[in-house]
C-alpha cells in the first residue's frame, strides 16, 4: 500500500484537531487534483469558521503545558520528526508529486530539506539564550528573556507544500508555541501526512492543528479575529499577505510575512558562462519556475547575451517535460488551469510588446497543466513580463552596459526576496550583492536556500526571517525584567 492510500484508510486525511483526525462541523468537502491528469484523487473535509474555533480551542488548551515543557524535550520531538521524515522520504515525494506535480527527484529534495527544519531547530530548541548587563546610570540590571509568543497561524502556499510547513512549525515547536496550520488548499495532503509524523514523533494533542479550506479567506479572518491568536506566520502572494496584515493591524497581531519575488539574475561578461547557465538553470527552472526565489529577470551583459541565450536554449531544449512520477522527467505539470493561462497571455504579452521568442512559448494539447519551458530574448527594460512575478517556466533576457546600469535594472522592483549574480570576479560579487535591493543573494550560484541560512525578503517581499537562529524569534516574544542587587 502507498502512504497516499494508508494515510487515506487511517483516516488521517481530515481536519487535524486536538489530536483528532476529524469531518468538518458541516460537511463540507473540498477536492485534490493531481495537475498531471486534472483528475481529482481525494476528498477532504473542508474547515469552516466553526471548525477554526474549535482548532485555536485546542491550541490555546495545549500552549501553557507546551511552553512549559523542557527545551530538550521539545528538541527531542523535533529529532524524532527529522528521522522519521528522512525514512518516509520516497514516500512523502511521491504524495507531493501527487497533489502538487512537480518532478519527483525535485519533490524528494524537497522532502530532505522540510526535513533539515527539524533537525535545524532541535539544535535551536535549547538555543533560547537571554542576556544581563548592568544599567548605564548603574542603578539596576537589565534582564532580557525571550518566551514563546502563544498560539500563533500558519498559512502556507501550495508550491513547497511540505518545506513551506515545516519552515514554520519547526521553530514554532523550538520556541514553545501552539499552533493552527492552514495550508494551500490545492496541496493539503502533505500537510497532513506531516501533522501525522509529528504525532508520531510525540508531539502533544493540540500542540499542532492544521485546517484544509476552501473558505481559507473567512477561516484566517476569525482566526485573526481571535483574541487567543497572538502571531501570523505568512507564506504567499504579496497581494493577500497586504490584506492579512490589515487584518492583523485590528488586535495588533505580530506577523512575519514571506511573500512575492522577482528575482534578478545578473550575468557580467568576466562570468564563467556554462556555469552561469548551470545556475540559471536551477534559479530558473526548479519548480517549473514556481519558486518564489525563482529567476524572473535575466540581466545579462550585451558583449555574451547572445552566447549566453544560445547556451541557455539548449540547456532548456534538453528539459523532459511529462508527469512527475515518469522516469527522466524534469519538468512537471504546473499547478493548475489558470497557471497554463497566465503563461500564455505573458508569453504573448512579452512579444507584443518587441521581444523575440527562441523558445516554446506554448502549451500542449494533451491532458495535465503543461507549459514547455519557454525562452525570449531582446525584452526592453519597459517589457511588462519584467514587472511581474511569473511563477512559471518563462525566462525573458534584457542587455545591459555598464554595472551601474545593471544594478539599476536589477533594483527596478517593488519586490526585493533574492537575487543572483555570476561573475569571475569575487570583489565584484560582493560589491553587487551590497547594491541589490533583496534580501538574500546568491554569488555563482543558483540554489541558495538553507535552514542554517536567514530567508526573507525586503521592500514588498516580505516582513521577517525564517530559518536560522533569526526564524526561531519569530516565536519568541522578549520581556525585560528589571532588577537590582
Ligand atoms: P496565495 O494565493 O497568496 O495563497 C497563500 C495561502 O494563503 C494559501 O494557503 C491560501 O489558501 C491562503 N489565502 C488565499 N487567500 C486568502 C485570504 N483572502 N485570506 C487568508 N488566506 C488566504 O499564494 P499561492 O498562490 O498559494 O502561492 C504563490 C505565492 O506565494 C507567490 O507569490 C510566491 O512568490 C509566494 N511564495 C513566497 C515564498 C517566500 O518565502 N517568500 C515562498 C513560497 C511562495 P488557498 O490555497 O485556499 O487559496
Ligand atoms: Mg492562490
Amino acid at each position: 500500500m502507498s502512504l497516499f492510500e494508508r494515510l487515506q484508510q487511517a483516516g488521517n486525511f481530515k481536519l487535524h484537531i486536538g489530536g483528532e483526525w476529524r469531518d468538518s462541523s458541516d460537511g463540507a468537502a473540498l477536492a485534490v487534483f493531481d495537475p498531471a491528469t486534472e483528475q481529482s484523487v481525494a476528498e477532504i473535509p473542508s474547515a469552516s469558521v466553526e471548525d477554526a474555533r474549535l482548532a485555536v480551542d485546542a491550541a490555546a488548551d495545549a500552549f501553557t503545558d507546551f511552553a512549559a515543557m523542557s527545551p530538550v524535550s521539545r528538541a527531542e520531538i523535533l529529532r524524532s520528526a527529522y528521522e522519521l521524515m528522512t525514512g518516509k522520504a520516497d514516500e512523502l515525494a511521491g504524495l507531493i508529486v501527487l497533489e502538487m506535480g512537480k518532478a519527483y527527484a525535485e519533490a524528494r529534495a524537497e522532502v530532505v530539506y522540510a526535513a533539515e527544519f527539524f533537525r535545524w531547530y532541535a539544535g535551536e530548541a535549547t538555543r533560547n539564550i537571554g542576556y544581563l548587563n548592568t544599567a548605564p546610570a548603574g542603578d539596576k540590571r537589565i534582564l532580557a528573556i525571550h518566551q514563546p509568543i502563544g498560539v500563533s497561524l500558519l498559512v502556507t502556499p501550495w508550491n513547497f507544500p511540505a518545506a513551506m510547513a515545516t519552515r514554520k512549525i519547526a521553530p514554532a515547536i523550538a520556541a514553545g508555541c501552539s499552533m493552527v496550520l492552514k495550508p494551500a488548499s490545492d496541496t493539503p495532503l502533505t500537510a497532513l501526512a506531516v501533522a501525522k509524523i509529528l504525532e508520531k514523533a510525540g508531539l502533544p494533542p493540540g500542540v499542532l492543528n492544521v485546517l484544509p479550506s476552501r473558505r481559507s479567506g473567512e477561516v484566517v479572518n476569525a482566526m485573526l479575529s481571535d483574541q487567543r491568536v497572538r502571531n501570523l506566520s505568512f507564506t504567499g502572494s504579496t497581494e493577500v499577505g497586504q490584506l492579512l496584515l490589515e487584518q492583523c493591524s485590528r488586535r495588533v497581531v505580530r506577523a512575519s510575512m514571506e511573500l512575492g519575488g522577482n528575482a534578478p539574475l545578473v550575468v557580467f561578461e568576466d562570468a564563467d558562462l556554462d556555469e552561469a547557465v548551470a545556475g540559471c538553470m536551477i534559479a530558473k527552472m526548479r519548480n517549473g519556475g514556481q519558486s518564489c526565489i525563482g529567476a524572473n529577470r535575466l540581466i545579462v551583459h550585451e558583449a555574451i547575451a547572445t552566447e549566453f541565450s544560445g547556451k541557455l536554449c539548449d540547456a532548456m531544449s534538453e528539459v523532459k517535460m511529462g508527469p512527475g512520477m515518469e522516469a527522466g522527467v524534469t519538468l512537471g505539470p504546473l499547478i493548475n488551469e489558470q497557471a497554463v493561462r497566465d503563461m500564455v497571455r505573458m508569453t504573448e504579452e512579452c512579444i507584443d510588446a518587441g521581444a523575440s521568442l527562441e523558445l516554446g512559448g506554448s502549451a500542449p494539447e494533451s491532458a495535465g497543466y503543461y507549459f514547455a519551458p519557454t525562452l525570449i530574448t531582446a525584452v526592453a527594460p519597459d517589457n511588462p513580463i519584467l514587472s511581474r512575478e511569473i511563477f512559471g517556466p518563462i525566462a525573458p533576457v534584457v542587455t545591459f552596459e555598464s554595472e551601474e546600469e545593471a544594478i539599476r535594472l536589477a533594483n527596478n522592483s517593488e519586490l526585493g526576496l533574492a537575487a543572483y549574480v555570476f561573475t569571475g570576479d569575487f570583489a565584484r560579487g560582493l560589491r553587487i550583492s551590497e547594491a541589490i535591493e533583496a534580501g538574500m543573494v546568491g554569488i555563482n550560484r543558483g540554489l541558495i536556500s538553507d535552514p542554517a541560512a536567514p530567508f526573507g525578503g525586503v521592500k514588498e517581499s516580505g516582513l521577517g526571517r525564517e530559518g536560522s537562529h533569526e526564524g526561531l524569534h519569530e516565536f519568541l516574544e522578549t520581556k525585560y525584567i528589571s532588577a537590582d542587587w
